[in-house]
């Protein structure tokens, strides 16, 4: 069967890309490798009706193409965790404190902080996020960790520390070994006075569940999505493409959209477009993160006068409340090994523990748990994207660019992930189709 365009991956921006192709008139068709849309979103139901999310959860007011099209969807935005009272908890193996400044701080260590922040914003202005080729110090930027700018910038290890313990919260891989670059482009992307401004990341959420955006578009899609279909081979031709399935169906059509996250597009086998193409594509990697959840009764971390948010030195890198009573987490690549080297059944238990350090003894005692590691999920084998130092240099300007009749889109195509980046890019490969007719 011969179709306008074939895309691959029914995520947020496969189905973005497909919802607006087929608005369009295209004849499209979606090929989902798992049993159900949504990817790296997803949702779970508890018995008294409230929705868990597994995956990505939380936008912000920078977030506009993901906004638009929640709002397209007929979904309330509501505030998210960043609403909830109370302060803030940090867990080290030192102990546990609230608010700022955190507990190991000492003399000089705020103004320190601050100084390095105020630096670290104004060089993110020098930095074009659609562009951080150009910059003119590009190479040596992205060649060095954030970790090491931190301190050719003088700051105390208390304060490499503060910004440590941060980026391990958001799980998207240590600031020992990130891309300076990449780090100024993700904050260029979203400017905003702090190195990471919670409202304009985090401060929003869907009240019908962030895996109801995916649901939605795909009811919109209805029989153009094929469920349980992996995509082994993709032969790009300008007369027509060709997309051979696991089990050896072939399906054709004049475009394909690949909407893959970048580890399961190296497992398939892409022929007919260029070598450099490829390499930038095959050049990006994954953080390896996983996602944990559990559902109480009651938001019990509220009579500490803590809202639910901390970052943690254990195996959790972090937690947030994500609705009434159910508390989010999750786990940095850095301790996913912790998780994978022990028995499946005590993971939860492990977890809790943590949890139960931040918010006492009633963390142990969850009505449900999920444990979500996405990291070793084969389709999607990881979390978001990471750069290490080099890689801005290495993947390069073809970076979120197509080669039609082969487009690219999906977070990983974006500055840093995010929900935003598989809406926007997805959207954005859908005009490029229909430009090129
Ligand atoms: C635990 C976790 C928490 C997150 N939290 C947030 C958050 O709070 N806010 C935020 O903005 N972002 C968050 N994110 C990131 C966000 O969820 C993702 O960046 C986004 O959903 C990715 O969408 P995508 O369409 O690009 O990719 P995906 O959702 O990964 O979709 C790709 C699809 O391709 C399919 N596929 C893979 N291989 C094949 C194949 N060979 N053939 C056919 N199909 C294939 C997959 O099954 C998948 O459905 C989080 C992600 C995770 C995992």
């Amino acid at each position: 069967m011969n179709h306008d365009v074939i895309v691959l991956g029914a995520g947020l921006a496969g189905l973005a890309a497909a919802r607006d192709l087929s608005a369009a008139g295209a004849d499209v068709l979606v090929l989902e490798a798992r049993d159900r849309v949504g990817g790296r979103v997803e949702q779970a139901v508890l018995p008294d009706g409230r929705l868990v999310q597994l995956g990505g959860e939380v936008v912000g007011r920078a977030h506009t193409a993901y906004l638009a099209l929640a709002e397209e969807l007929g979904l309330a935005l509501v505030p998210s965790y960043v609403a909830e009272p109370g302060r803030m908890a940090r867990a080290t193996a030192e102990g546990v404190s609230a608010g700022e400044p955190p507990h190991w701080f000492g003399p000089g260590d705020e103004a320190g902080h601050r100084r390095v922040t105020e630096a670290f914003v104004a060089l993110a202005g020098t930095v074009d996020p659609e562009d951080p080729w150009s910059h003119p110090q590009a190479a040596a930027l992205d060649r060095l960790s954030v970790g090491d700018w931190l301190r050719s910038e003088g700051a105390s290890p208390a304060v490499v520390r503060l910004w440590e313990i941060g980026q391990l919260a958001l799980a998207s891989g240590s600031y020992e070994r990130t891309s300076l670059l990449a780090a100024l482009r993700k904050h260029a992307a979203v400017p905003g006075a702090g190195a990471y401004d919670y409202e304009d990341w985090e401060g929003l959420r869907v009240a019908e569940g962030s895996a109801t955006v995916a649901l939605r578009m795909a009811a919109g899609l209805g029989r153009r999505i094929r469920l349980s279909a992996p995509v082994e081979e993709v032969a790009v031709r300008s007369e027509g493409c060709r997309v051979r399935l696991a089990g050896g169906e072939t399906l054709t059509a004049g475009a394909v959209v690949s909407a893959l996250p970048v580890g399961p597009l190296r497992s398939v086998t892409v022929t007919g477009v260029s070598e450099a193409r490829l390499a930038s594509l095959h050049r990006q990697r994954h953080a390896v993160a996983a996602k944990f959840a559990a559902a109480y009764d009651r938001p019990f971390w509220r009579n500490l006068e803590l809202n639910g948010l901390s970052e943690c030195e254990g195996v959790l890198g972090s937690t947030w409340p994500q609705s009434e009573g159910v508390l989010s987490a999750l786990i940095p690549p850095e301790r996913y090994g912790v998780l994978l080297g022990m028995p499946a059944e005590l993971r939860d238990q492990e977890l809790l523990g943590d949890v139960a350090r931040l918010y006492g003894a009633e963390a142990l005692q969850p009505f449900s748990c999920y444990l979500r590691m996405w990291g070793t999920d084969p389709w999607t084998q990881g979390y978001v994207t990471q750069w290490n130092p080099g890689d801005v240099m290495a993947v390069g300007p073809l970076h979120g660019t197509h080669e039609p009749p082969f487009y690219v889109c999906g977070s990983d195509q974006w500055v840093a992930g995010y929900m935003e980046g598989a809406v926007r890019t997805g959207r954005a490969a859908a005009r490029e189709v229909l430009r090129h007719g």
